[in-house]
């Protein structure tokens, strides 16, 4: 345990379905020291999902009483719009001190709104953003997860156009289609910053790793990128009921 440790700060947002519910449990149980945040939200739980497991499930006025006393590093209204008025999510203050308290980096799965706000408080922050392979299978895999209604999964799509077009903010773009391979490239990620922060030598082995890691850089994945944003802008906009 190093008390003076500074904890890189992780961040993963993706449309709801893309997977990164899925990738990040995997993370947690790959890679060691690596804490992550759970965030609060106003939302209800979903399916099996348990306080203070995924999330500490609060009434909206104690979310509201946390952001006056300043709890928060960021927090966000999602889903939300003139019609609705959405889900407050919000990360504590509390999970990066105790990291650093563990000696542990921090992983946070926030939204787009969320991770713009992290990255103007902390600019050397790592940014993660997953992205289905096109809109026809985030829609299946929305339906197939079971657990939204068709009026929740049609607000998630078009959430999802307006969030895709935010992935140039990003430092790496994850393209979730083979589960094992996404899996083992976010994991390459995280290894990738831990090695090239640490100021040592790298063996074969970790300059794989890196190389793995690089091949996600926002550089490197615009042109995969672009057919995925037109599947967003070019199907008709799901059904509002
Ligand atoms: P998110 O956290 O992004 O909302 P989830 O992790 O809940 O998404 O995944 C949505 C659904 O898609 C789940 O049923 C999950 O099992 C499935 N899924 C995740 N990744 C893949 C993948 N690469 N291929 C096929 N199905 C996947
Ligand atoms: P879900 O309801 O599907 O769990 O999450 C909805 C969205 O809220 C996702 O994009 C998720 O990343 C985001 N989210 C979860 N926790 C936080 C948070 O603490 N802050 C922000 N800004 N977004 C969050």
């Amino acid at each position: 345990m190093s008390p003076s440790h500074k904890p890189i700060v992780y961040i993963i947002s993706a449309p709801s379905g893309s997977g990164k519910s899925t990738l990040v449990n995997e993370l947690l149980k790959l890679v060691s020291e690596l804490d992550f945040s759970i965030s609060y939200t106003t939302r209800a739980p979903r399916g099996s999902e348990q306080n203070g497991k995924q999330y500490h499930f609060v009434p909206r006025e104690q979310f509201e009483q946390m952001i006056r006393d300043d709890e928060f590093l960021e927090h966000a209204n999602v889903f939300g719009d003139a019609k609705v008025p959405g889900d407050y999510y919000g990360t504590a203050r509390r999970f990066l001190r105790e990291a650093g308290v563990h000696g542990h980096d921090l992983l946070l799965d926030i939204d787009v709104q969320g991770a713009s706000q992290i990255k103007q408080k902390l600019t050397d922050a790592v940014s993660i953003f997953v992205l289905p392979p096109d809109r026809k299978t985030l829609e299946w895999r929305l339906r197939h997860r079971g657990e939204d209604r068709e009026a929740v999964i049609a607000r998630r799509l078009v959430t999802a156009r307006r969030e895709i077009e935010n992935y140039s903010k990003y430092d790496y773009i994850l393209i979730n289609d083979k589960l094992e391979e996404s899996s083992e490239s976010l994991q390459a990620i995280v290894q990738s910053e831990r090695l090239q922060r640490s100021g040592c030598l790298l063996s074969s082995d970790e300059k794989k790793t890196v190389e793995l890691a690089d091949r996600h850089r926002l550089a490197n994945v615009r042109e995969r990128v672009l057919p995925i944003l037109a599947s967003f802008r070019t199907l008709p906009a799901p059904a509002q009921s």
